[in-house]
């Protein structure tokens, strides 16, 4: 039986047995755990108003050999700004169950953590308008596939290798990224993508967050990119996400 300090924001929790908790932390050191916090559920548990979902704590755990089971926890950022705004935290949520849905448990990656983190620090401070809310879901899925290992490509099409033009091409799910319109029927999976497409494409995967926000993205554009993420998301994670649906919900 080991023990460990991790560093971690709380994607969920689960009722588990008859008074404990279960629940689903994103960590720096480990990646995605789950631990159960004994008793939690108790009126008396001193621990319960620290194992609340998006709280980002410092976590000791022990390492049975059935389960992890918490020791002790300490706050270190309840996101109270936040929280004080319904919508945010609901996309907050959405965010983690994004996260939760595309990882498995204790595959580290650090980068992952502090885009996560990265992500609700965004949530918290911006302004949260039509624009921001899809460049925030975004950056958050393309960075998140890019470093799971589905970088798109979009300079070269994948079939002939062709620089890319700025004229009509596909993006392929199937191969991960742009084809030319003569390769078009190389591939299974393809929807049309638009030029502009592509610049902001490019521009989510190797530039800082804030690169965007300076940007006036028209309609049209946005919802291709809301599309387009929903679709390669879906693609690689198997899932079953309606990113649309959800952002013209919030
Ligand atoms: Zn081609």
């Amino acid at each position: 039986m080991g023990s460990f300090l991790v560093h971690g924001i709380i994607l969920q929790h689960n009722n588990f047995r008859e008074v404990d908790r279960l629940l689903t932390v994103y960590t720096e050191e480990m990646g995605k755990l789950q631990v159960i916090a004994r008793g939690a559920r108790k009126i008396s548990s001193k621990m319960a108003g620290s194992l609340e979902p998006l709280l980002e704590v410092q976590m000791m755990f022990v390492h049975g050999r059935y389960n992890n089971t918490v020791t002790s926890v300490e706050v270190l950022n309840s996101w109270q700004p936040l929280k004080t705004d319904v919508d945010k935290v609901q996309f907050a949520n959405y965010i983690s169950m994004i996260l939760d849905r595309s990882t498995r448990d204790q595959q580290r990656d650090g980068r992952i953590f502090h885009l996560y983190k990265g992500t609700l620090e965004a949530i918290e401070k911006q302004p949260f308008l039509s624009q921001q809310r899809s460049i925030t879901i975004w950056f958050f899925v393309w960075q998140l596939l890019f470093y799971l290992g589905h970088q798109p490509e979009l300079n070269n099409c994948l079939n002939c290798r062709i620089k890319i033009a700025a004229k009509k091409n596909f993006f392929t799910m199937s191969k991960g990224g742009v084809i030319c319109s003569s390769c078009r029927s190389q591939s299974r999976g393809n929807v049309s993508i638009s030029n502009n497409a592509i610049k902001i494409l490019r521009l989510l995967i190797s530039q800082p967050r804030d690169t965007l926000n300076n940007i006036i993205i028209g309609r049209s554009i946005m919802t291709e990119l809301d599309g387009l993420t929903t679709s390669y998301l879906n693609y690689t994670q198997e899932g079953d996400f309606r990113i649309n649906d959800f952002l013209l919900a919030v």
